[in-house]
């Protein structure tokens, strides 16, 4: 059976397209930062182990590192700039100011090589769907959700997802945005918060108990956005049975209300009990019923990875 492996010309009209290449696992962060790039060829191993990336209908496809275009339609150039002074690995006392440098978001050699490459692949997903040679794009190495237009955030340099919102909404599509990662997403929603022309959901722990401490109930949007940002907040120790009743009550009749034309999802699967850096106690169950639950809806899906 002919196999499409990282190969970016796609053969099929309508595909499942699992987005990744190996030099996505070449530029790790540090050792002492807890988020590990290397999940993305772990995905990949397993789902080949499965027989899940081959088949008429699947394709393996390799991304294009986001071009300077793509990320000014979101990020700051002088943010920018910093970045690729940091790609070096060395860090400038002023790069504070941008989260860089921090804990959380280390200066490191590579990093702008990693997250320009990570963002492409959301992007290149989005451009698939955006021309109709895929139903459903996957790209594990996406779901930097944490990233705003001028600062880094929660191990997210560059907003992978917002731009692949972006280059649908440019092919005319009408986007909504779906996260169910255990932090809220909170640089998307800033993005699109005075927007009506993305619609922003997410579920996630109670802000007060956990990072970013934002996603409260009363974030709806702003001017045309009023009512177009949505935030579901749950408390430490959910489990499937809550999270499910809130996910049908709320998420999905908000979804057939808004009739997008593509699902963007952010599925971040740090909900899982036993993650060390949330409190959500839910099994990999939930994510069969939500991933079921949005492909009745017939929209192609934009999947990213995310925490976790
Ligand atoms: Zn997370």
């Amino acid at each position: 059976m002919f196999r499409n492996q990282y190969n970016s010309s796609m053969t099929e009209s309508k595909t499942n397209v699992f987005i990744h290449c190996p030099e996505l696992e070449q530029y790790p962060y540090p050792d002492a930062c807890p988020f590990k790039t290397s999940r993305a060829g772990k995905v990949r191993a397993m789902l080949d182990s499965m027989g899940l990336l081959t088949g008429a209908d699947k394709a393996e496809v390799a991304p294009a590192a986001a071009t300077e275009r793509e990320l000014l339609r979101f990020h700051d150039k002088d943010y920018l700039a910093a970045m690729r002074r940091a790609n070096a690995g060395d860090f400038e006392m002023e790069m504070l100011h941008m989260s860089l440098g921090t804990g959380d978001c280390p200066v490191f050699a590579g990093m702008y090589d990693y997250a320009t490459l990570a963002a492409g692949a959301t992007i290149t997903g989005a451009k698939l769907i955006a021309d109709g040679s895929a139903t459903i794009a996957f790209n594990p190495s996406g779901g930097y959700h944490h990233a705003f237009s001028d600062r880094a955030g929660g191990f997210c340099y560059l907003n992978d997802v917002v731009m692949g919102c972006e280059t649908l909404i440019e092919a005319g599509k009408r986007v909504l945005f779906l996260d169910i990662d255990v932090h809220h997403c909170d640089g998307v929603q800033a993005a699109f918060y005075e927007r009506a022309d993305v619609m922003t959901i997410s579920t996630h722990q109670d802000g007060r108990t956990l990072f970013p401490g934002t996603g409260f109930i009363d974030e709806i949007g702003k001017g045309e956005g009023k009512g177009y940002a949505v935030n579901v907040p749950l408390p430490i120790g959910t489990y499937d049975d809550i999270y499910l009743k809130a996910f049908r009550a709320v998420v999905l009749p908000l979804i057939h209300a808004y009739e997008p034309d593509v699902l963007v999802l952010e599925a971040g699967a740090d909900t899982l009990a036993g993650d060390p850096l949330a409190g959500f106690t839910m099994t990999n169950n939930v994510f069969v019923e939500v991933v079921n639950s949005l492909l009745m809806f017939g929209k192609p899906i934009l999947a990213t990875g995310g925490g976790g």
